[in-house]
């Protein structure tokens, strides 16, 4: 018999005792935005220091200036094992409005919804509470079943995730040496379909930027000096409507630098998983796609970088109609990056592209507004093989690797500040309805999700 097959016998036979756990982490409220719980938010770092120290974990709770980290650390069968940091939030959302709960937020329960599927409700259940405790458990098993863990785990609990990790960064610098690890596990995404896991191999980065068009010294009269005098709307809009062409790609000298091609099995892989024009556009009332001409839905949000407006002013916009000629117009402008691209050479060559289309008696003003390099995972990683595979193994259809459309700053942080790759598994799904009333996580979620762990650890032992 395999090391795995009595783990995963352990996790079904206690899938009581870990829903009782689940339940009394859950029961903490934890809300971190608002200072009224703070006293719970650091009774929910203790309930999992007290926890991890049960399954032999070294735990510890780590003051902030905000709310406090918990830190774990557990050795592995001996000196050479792979070494995983595992990362997942015990804060959650706030809960108003209270009136639109069916159950009370903190009193988690099981509901029957008929045809053998079973939801845990309450706040915390999928996001991010019902999540981090899948991986405890699946240690819990793994160390009652064996005496030890296949590998060496650290586990960092964050309790600010949901109010803007202000304590994440200055703690990870100061922590580095404790914290790095030879990769992560972020355990706060979703699945593809609730039969379909999925890891996230690509997170788009960003560049944000204000451009502010000046052109006469005042507001002019658009009889007295029309025709005459430089428009900065005029001279705005052509330049915006520059930055695309005619099939929709990026005119920006040098912005692809970096861009990679995606490997064909992994496009198809997308294709397969079904997101037409018709069914992504369609529920936002449209059907036509506006990105580069002759690439899928799936490869333009996770895979092409963008240029998108994201809001324009200039002249007179009020009731009416006044005959002006602004004396200046603004635009603000982002750029979702993908794989290589370098945020900073994009800013520069946009900035480039705009002053050379500004007339010489005009001026233009820049303001930085944010930016961040995407993460990409190396399809070739071994780490990323042997994920998919021990998630295959566990769930009715194989898993899937997906990217994302936006930013999750962790992966960046522990990027650029732990050099350290991350893996993104998590068994939540889109109806969970994280942030909003009647927050949800279904019972297959929670205990396949364990058993998912189990053969994802029992895996990069190997
Ligand atoms: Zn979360």
């Amino acid at each position: 018999m395999s090391a795995l097959e009595p783990v995963l016998n352990a996790l079904d036979t206690n899938l009581d005792k870990s829903l009782e756990r689940l339940f009394d982490l859950l029961r903490i409220k934890s809300i971190s935005t608002d200072p009224a719980f703070k006293v719970d938010c650091r009774k929910a770092a203790e309930w999992l220091v007290a926890d991890l120290q049960s399954i032999g974990f070294e735990a510890s709770i780590r003051d902030t200036p905000g709310h406090p980290m918990v830190v774990a650390h557990h050795a592995g069968p001996n000196e050479d094992a792979p070494h995983v940091l595992f990362y997942g939030h015990y804060d959650v959302q706030p809960v108003d409005p209270l009136e639109l709960w069916e159950n009370d937020p903190f009193d988690p329960a099981i509901k029957d919804m008929g045809n053998g599927r079973k939801i845990l409700t309450g706040r915390g259940t999928s996001d991010d509470k019902g999540q981090l405790m899948t991986f405890v458990e699946a240690c819990r098993a793994y160390k009652a079943v064996h005496g030890q863990l296949p590998i060496k785990v650290s586990i960092l609990f964050e309790g600010e995730e949901e109010s803007g990790s202000p304590s994440l960064k200055p703690f990870l610098e100061s922590h580095k040496n404790e914290l790095k690890a030879d990769f992560a596990l972020v355990c706060d995404t979703g699945m593809w379909d609730s039969e379909t896991p999925a890891i996230s191999v690509g997170l788009r980065g960003l560049v944000g930027e204000e451009i502010i068009v000046k052109a006469a010294d005042r507001d002019l009269h658009s009889g007295m000096f029309g025709g005459a005098a430089a428009n900065p709307i005029r001279i705005l809009t052509k330049i915006l409507a520059d930055i695309h062409d005619e099939n929709g790609a990026v005119t920006i000298p040098g912005f692809y630098d970096g861009v990679e091609e995606t490997p064909t099995q992994i496009l198809q892989m997308w294709e397969g998983l079904d997101a037409t024009p018709e069914n992504f556009l369609g529920p936002v009332g449209l059907s036509i796609p506006s990105g580069e001409q002759g690439r899928s839905i799936l490869e333009l949000i996770w895979a092409r970088p963008t240029a998108e407006f994201n809001g324009i002013t200039g002249g007179y916009t009020g009731q009416g109609f006044k005959t002006v000629i602004a004396a200046q117009a603004s635009a603000k402008v982002s750029f979702r990056l993908v794989h290589k691209q370098n945020p900073a050479k994009i800013r520069e060559a946009f900035r480039a592209f705009v002053q050379a289309r500004v007339p010489a008696d005009c001026t233009v003003e820049f303001h930085e507004h944010g930016g961040s390099p995407a993460i990409q995972l190396s399809y070739e990683s071994p780490l990323l093989s042997k994920a998919k595979n021990a998630l295959s193994d566990e769930w009715p259809n194989p898993a899937v690797l997906i990217a994302m459309g936006g930013s999750i700053p962790i992966v960046g942080d522990f990027q650029n500040m732990l050099g350290m790759e991350s893996l993104l598994v998590g068994y939540g799904l889109e109806d969970d309805r994280i942030h909003s009333p009647n927050e949800k996580y279904e019972l297959n979620s929670f205990h396949k999700g364990q058993r998912s762990w189990a053969r994802i650890l029992d895996a990069l032992a190997k």
